[in-house]
């Protein structure tokens, strides 16, 4: 039995890094040491230098930006941060501050809290502007997928015109052969024509037009039908085209 002192050490979750940007330090040290108790780990800079320097050295998972900054205002920072991507940004105003909540919003601030504010409604904003970014970051990763069409045990990349396995092995396509698989995968449980084929392969220098559509249809099939024994993806029509079954238990 193993000892408890050789079971490894489990790993330590991740950390949001919150950059407190803030030139009072009476307030930073209270929202850092509450952000340490909540879980976080926050660090302090004082100056738009300062903020930076930190975005630049590490990756930075929420940014609390005070207004009122020694070097310059927060909305420049706001305006570089912007120019950088996408973190999620928690605006502080302070009474003397004169606050444009549309030219913020323009900026891309994500949300304002007035000074003197509450640690607890500052976490409860922290957790929205975070499930929020979280939100647009599951979007653009789906628009991301799109760029494939998965079927069967394969994944084609559109993007980098590659054809994989499950497990990431590619396949070697002609372009013919891709340009078919293409036009076949985006057309799912529809008949193709032939004359359908030879349009996406008509005219191109990349290939001699030498072989018939048969021929690379048969090369597919040897390519994708990777056991006997599974019905093809590629379906003949008689006397009309093929109809591509995405999925080999239908
Ligand atoms: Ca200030």
């Amino acid at each position: 039995m193993a000892s408890q002192s050789s079971q490894p050490a489990p790993a330590a979750p991740h950390k949001p890094h919150v950059l407190i940007v803030e030139d009072d330090p009476a307030v930073s040290k209270l929202i850092k040491t509450y952000l340490e108790r909540e879980g976080y780990d926050p660090a302090v800079v004082e100056t738009v230098a300062g903020l930076r320097a930190a975005a630049e050295a590490s990756k930075v998972d929420l940014v609390i930006l005070d207004i009122g900054l020694p070097d310059e205002d927060g909305w420049s920072a706001l305006r570089w941060l912007r120019a950088r991507g996408n973190v999620p940004v928690i605006m502080l105003t302070g009474k003397s501050d004169t606050v444009d909540k549309v030219i913020g919003l323009e900026l891309g601030a994500d949300d304002y809290l007035a000074k003197p504010f509450d640690l607890r409604e500052l976490l409860a904003r922290m957790h929205s502007v975070q499930r929020r970014a979280d939100q647009a970051q599951a979007v653009a990763g789906d628009a991301a997928k799109e760029q494939a069409l998965t079927f069967a045990e394969w994944v084609l990349d559109l993007s980098s015109q590659q054809l994989k396995s499950e497990a990431g092995e590619p396949v070697h396509l002609t372009q013919a052969e891709y340009r078919i698989l293409v036009l076949l995968a985006q057309n799912p449980r529809r008949v193709v024509t032939r004359d359908q084929l030879m349009d996406v392969m008509a005219g191109r220098d990349w290939e001699p037009f030498d072989r018939s559509i048969d021929v690379h249809i048969s090369n597919l099939r040897r390519k994708l039908d990777t056991s006997p024994k599974a019905a093809s993806l590629i379906r003949t029509v008689r006397g009309t085209g093929y109809m591509f079954i995405p999925d080999r238990g239908a």
